[in-house]
């Protein structure tokens, strides 16, 4: 099968799983787990920021993040497309009490100026805007990535308004990646960043939130509330530690497999639209005759599995477990069709 669905379908490698089965644990609600623990310092030094929680999902991480920036009533500034708005199941109003304020920007991107634009006055009759979220990569974006510029831009405005920058980073790795900035610039200008060990770096389960050392103490607070604290957590954390250190620079190969797929659609004669590839997204367009269902299950029958993203439009994502010989099968069932 070559799963395309998404870059959370991988399994884990047999190193992956040596250092799964290798781990000392201990019960982290204790504070017990020594592997837990390195992780977490593992990734707060990666980027330079002062601690880290390990979360079992990057929904959780980004919701704790709204709710440890935010009061009830108050309300973020993201764009239409994000994660934390559209995929946590309305979660920043149920866990948080806060209204949203969507920009409708640039396939995920949003600006300093949009953000300028949608700042509430003081005013009581208007949510205190107190938080930012951007995501890089956007997936609905179609794995786009930010100009570091813009983002130092928003974190001007952020700062000069006193507004929480959290970068969700549930890819941010493909962005390190594809751009070669350090992990560190990125640390320097957010105010919390969350990133999936289970995406593209192949890990089973997990996603860590990093931060000032206060911001992650109450973090821990909201954590243990949505019942996210784990016990022998630390066969877990093996995993991400593994994958930190072995799947990182290997992204490339999956970009570079994405460009591939991005070239064959482009000769595609039912292909519409391909939008930019620039990491491991691909999402393009159908054309009306040829009904996006059909299109679905045409490819499963010959052991291809992709996902619709949005009316006539397809998404596929390269990672891990997609190798040369898959793009290749990719390649002889797209022409056939
Ligand atoms: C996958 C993803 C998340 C987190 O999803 P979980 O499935 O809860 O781990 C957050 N943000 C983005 C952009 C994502 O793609």
């Amino acid at each position: 099968m070559v799963d395309l669905r998404s870059d959370t379908v991988t399994r884990p490698t047999p190193g992956m799983l040596e250092a799964i089965v290798s781990a000392e644990v201990g019960d982290d609600v204790f504070g017990d787990d020594p592997t837990v623990h390195l992780l977490e310092e593992k990734m707060a030094g990666l980027f330079g920021m002062e601690a880290a929680i390990f979360c079992p999902s990057g929904t959780m991480t980004n919701q704790i993040a709204v709710k440890v920036h935010t009061e009830p009533g108050h309300e973020v500034i993201c764009d239409e497309s994000s994660h934390i708005y559209r995929y946590e199941g309305g979660g920043i109003a149920f866990n948080s009490g806060v209204s949203v304020r969507l920009i409708h920007g640039d396939r995920g991107r949003i600006t300093s100026k949009d953000i300028q634009d949608n700042i509430n006055a003081n005013d009581v009759h208007q949510p205190v805007t107190s938080m930012v979220s951007i995501e890089n990569t956007c997936n609905k974006g179609g794995g786009s990535v930010y100009d570091f510029s813009a983002i130092e831009g928003i974190r001007k405005v952020c700062t000069r308004d006193g507004l929480m920058l959290h970068l969700d980073g549930a890819r941010l790795f493909n962005a390190i990646v594809k751009t070669g900035a350090h992990p560190v610039s990125f640390g320097k200008i957010c105010d919390s960043i969350s990133i999936c060990l289970s995406k593209g770096l192949g890990a089973p389960v997990g996603s860590v939130l990093i931060g000032k050392k206060e911001f992650i103490t109450k973090a821990r607070r909201i954590r243990k509330v949505m019942g996210g604290a784990m016990r022998q957590a630390g066969y877990l954390a093996a995993a991400g530690i593994y994958a930190t250190e072995n799947h990182v620079d290997r992204l490339k190969d999956d970009h570079t497999r994405a460009h591939e797929i991005e070239e064959v659609l482009g000769t595609m004669p039912y292909v519409q639209e391909i939008w930019p590839v620039e990491t491991n997204i691909i999402v393009f367009k159908l054309i009306s005759s040829f009904k996006q269902e059909v299109f679905i299950n045409k490819l499963a029958e010959k052991e291809v599995l992709v996902v619709g993203f949005g009316p006539q439009t397809i998404r596929m994502v390269t990672h891990l477990d997609i190798h040369d010989q898959d793009v290749e099968h990719l390649r002889t069932v797209l022409k056939k069709l």
